[in-house]
């Protein structure tokens, strides 16, 4: 219940799950330091599956599929609550897409990706632990080495 403490929005984006302190990538990535709009934080939230979580609300925005594909990099069980007028209207969850296009660096330094103004594409090869392969250099790495371009 303990959640519920953080502040509630009228309209907007409530995303659930976050692995904790993943919520700092999760603002960078949504862009959310520039918002104007309120962003509410929570980080080492109580969670029955996950030990500590975070949460990030944010107001007066919805998410682009594109949107949700990057963020399932950074947090694959995050719940993503749709407010609308204090009301939830959807709830979702993020999913790796299969093939990954121009989100992520390859971690190979040697790849020609890295040299050359080729857009990054990678496979997934596996979800739960998060598991890439690039479609260029082979090199496949973990979710943790995920470095977003
Ligand atoms: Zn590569």
């Amino acid at each position: 219940m303990r959640e519920y403490k953080v502040y509630r929005i009228e309209n907007g984006t409530v995303i659930d799950h976050i692995p904790h302190w993943n919520s700092l990538k999760v603002l960078d990535l949504l862009g959310l330091r520039q918002s104007t709009d309120l962003v509410t934080l929570g980080i080492g939230l109580d969670s029955q599956h996950m030990g500590r979580k975070d949460l990030v609300k944010v107001e007066n925005r919805e998410l682009s599929q594109a949107e949700l594909d990057k963020l399932a990099l950074v947090a694959p069980q995050a719940t993503i609550n749709l407010i609308r007028n204090s009301v939830r209207v959807e709830k979702l969850k993020v999913r790796v897409p299969d093939r990954i296009e121009g989100l992520v660096r390859c971690p190979n330094t040697g790849c020609i990706t890295r040299h050359e103004y080729v857009p990054t594409r990678f496979d997934t090869l596996s979800r739960e632990p998060l598991q890439l392969r690039c479609y260029y250099c082979n090199v496949s790495f973990q979710g943790d080495e995920v470095e977003l371009l």
